[in-house]
Parts: structure tokens; sequence; C-alpha cells
């Protein structure tokens, strides 16, 4: 069994949705399918919460491009007579119309408020892509991806999510289908507060569900045939990585590689399940894999990748030197913030420490 994600370049437009079906259907069954929101859906519905927020009534406008943009998807690909998925799409939209008025009345957007809003992103497409794969199962990840608060954000409680998930996929289930699930979205298991993994969460939904269900591979279809030595935009000649390790991978993309959400390597990663980047747009091209062991490691450098606005912070003073708990001051205070460290380097002087 295999679990394939799809990103909003992925199902934003008819003709990729059209590639979507024939990589899909073309798949041996049973294949759990996850996907984001339909490509700029979740940055318009935090737009339009914003502008609702400050009182601005061009809210209005914003949510009506909101409204045209998946009708004219379900438009283009949809065949279905019966109009039943635009009666699902429309209640749906209703009720974010409404949620939209009170936040322009209150003028007021709760991190609650917005966690809800911005759900509504997966919750349409996912409805869209069930009925285009015929025969397929909708799941609701609200049910079974739970998170729990931690430094005052969503964290995932991975106990509880797997054994529900286990459950949610059992076999009688699974049978021989397409299954298609929502990313990105999730439920607070004390209040059931909707709440979601992180921007670019989709990507870690399915690699919790491929984990869990000890899948034998995770696949990320994108926009781009895989990883690459460098960013193209700078590095004209750059090239696809064929394959990676998860830790040079798990490296690239915290290092801004936008290939994968970086939490999305660990639970397949323990589990040894290769993960497939491919291109929804050139599925034959051969895409990276990573995996454990890597063939072809005779280079010593995989790729490059920078990132942008982030703090460089050096704490520094002679009067650090050889002092027991200075790093562990320095750590708790960040920690207790929520704030997550992605480096650190000390003098052996123990006279500075930086911090990225
Ligand atoms: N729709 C969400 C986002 O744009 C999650 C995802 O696409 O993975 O961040
Ligand atoms: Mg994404």
């Amino acid at each position: 069994m295999k679990v394939l994600k799809f990103g909003g370049t992925s199902v934003g437009s008819v003709n990729s949705l059209l590639n979507l079906k024939e990589i899909v259907e073309g798949q041996s069954k049973p294949t759990i399918v996850v996907v984001s929101a339909l490509g700029g859906v979740t940055d318009l519905l935090i737009k339009t919460a914003r502008t609702a927020a400050d009182g601005n009534e061009d809210y209005r406008e914003l949510f009506e491009s909101i409204v045209t943009r998946h009708h004219d998807i379900i438009a283009g690909v949809i065949t279905d007579r019966t109009g039943e998925l635009l009666k699902e799409t429309d209640t749906l939209l209703a009720e974010l119309s409404s949620i939209y008025q009170g936040v322009y009345l209150i003028r007021d957007l709760s991190p609650k408020t917005q966690a809800a809003i911005v759900s509504y992103g997966e919750r349409l497409s996912s409805r869209i892509v069930a009925r285009l794969i015929s025969g397929s199962m909708l799941h609701d990840s609200r049910a079974f991806i739970k998170t729990e608060r931690k430094h005052g954000r969503p964290v995932l409680d991975s106990e509880l999510t797997r054994s529900l998930v286990v459950e949610e996929f059992r076999p009688e289930v699974l049978g021989e289908r397409i299954h298609v699930v929502p990313g990105f979205i999730s439920t607070d298991k004390h209040s059931g507060e909707v709440t979601n993994l992180g921007r670019g969460g989709s990507d870690y939904t399915a690699s919790i569900i491929a984990a869990a269900l000890d899948a034998e591979a995770l696949e990320i279809w994108t926009d781009v045939d895989g990883f690459m030595t460098a960013d193209p935009r700078v590095i004209p000649t750059a090239y696809t990585i064929n394959s990676l390790s998860y830790v040079e991978a798990m490296e690239l993309c915290n290092f801004g590689a936008k290939v994968i959400y970086p939490p999305t390597i660990y639970p397949v990663c323990v589990k040894n399940i290769p993960i497939r980047v491919k291109n929804t747009f050139n599925p034959s091209a051969p895409g990276t894999v990573i995996r454990n062991d890597v063939e072809d490691d005779r280079k010593p450098i995989k790729g490059i990748s920078s990132i942008n606005g982030t703090s460089l912070i050096t704490v520094t003073g002679l009067s650090m030197v050889g002092v027991i708990g200075v790093n562990r001051r320095i750590f708790t205070a960040l920690a207790d913030n929520g704030i997550s460290v992605f480096m650190v380097s000390q003098a052996s002087s123990e006279n500075s420490t930086s911090i990225g």
C-alpha cells in the first residue's frame, strides 16, 4: 500500500487534476491520497480573514474569488450531473461566509478562528478530488490527526494519532479501493477544536499515515522534478538529485529547499519507508528518492540551499567562560517562548554561543 500526497499546484487547475486522476487511477489498490488546498487558497483564506478583521469590506470580494475558484474547478473537472458536489461545496462555503461575517462584525481574528477558517481549504479540495476519482472513499482527518497545545501551539500527539489512523484504515475499510484524505488539518485532542499541522503540513499528514500503516512508500507529488542541487532561480544549471539519504533530505529541507515540509521526514525515516518526490506535470521523470542507503554516494556535496528571514544571535562575554548552565539558561528561555533553534555553535573557550 502506498500513500500519495498531492500539493496545491497539483490540485490547483483543471489540467493538474486530470493528471492527478490518471496517476492515482493507475496505482495498485489500496492507495491513500492526501491532498492540499487548491494552490493559493490557504493564502487567500488568511488574507480574506485579515481584511475582514480590519473592518474592510473588501473581504467580500476576496471571499467571492474563493467561491469562484472552487466553482470553476468543479465545472472544469466534474461531469456529475446530480450537482451533489456543488451542493456540498456551497454548504461549506456558506458556513465559511458566516464565519467571515462574524470576524468582520467583531473585528477580531483569534488563532482559533483563523485555524477554523484555513481548514476549509483542504475540506473543500478533498471533496472535489474524492468526487473526481470514481469509487474512492473520503475520510475526515479531523477525526484521527490529533494535536495538543505545547509552548502555545498545536503539536502532534503521535501515539494517539497512530492508533486512530490504524483504526480508521483497518483492513476491512482499506479494502481494494482509493482513499482520499484532506492534509494539513487536525483537531485538539482535549477540546476537539480544529487545529492544523502548520503551513505546508499536508506532507506531514501523508507521512504520519504512511508510517502508522507501514506503507511501502510515501510519494510526494509536486510541481518540480524533485530535490535540486540548488535553487534553479539562482543557479540556472542546477539539476535534479536522484537519491538522498533521510539525513541529507532533512538538512536540505530545514535549510530552505521547499520541496518537503521538514517534519515529514521523521515518521517515515524511523520506519525505513522510502519517500519519492515526483512531478505531477512530468510523471515519467524519475524524481528524487529518499531512503536509508544511497548507492551513488560518491558525491561529498549533494545540494546547496539557503534560507532568508532568520536570525543569528550570539551571546558573548568573558563571564560565561567555564560557567556551568549558561547554555541551559539560554535554551530554556528560547523553549519557554516556543522558539525552535536550527543551528548552534559554541566557541571552545566558552566565551560565546551562537544560535540560529
Ligand atoms: N494548504 C496548506 C498550506 O498552504 C497545507 C499544504 O499545502 O500542505 O500551507
Ligand atoms: Mg503545500
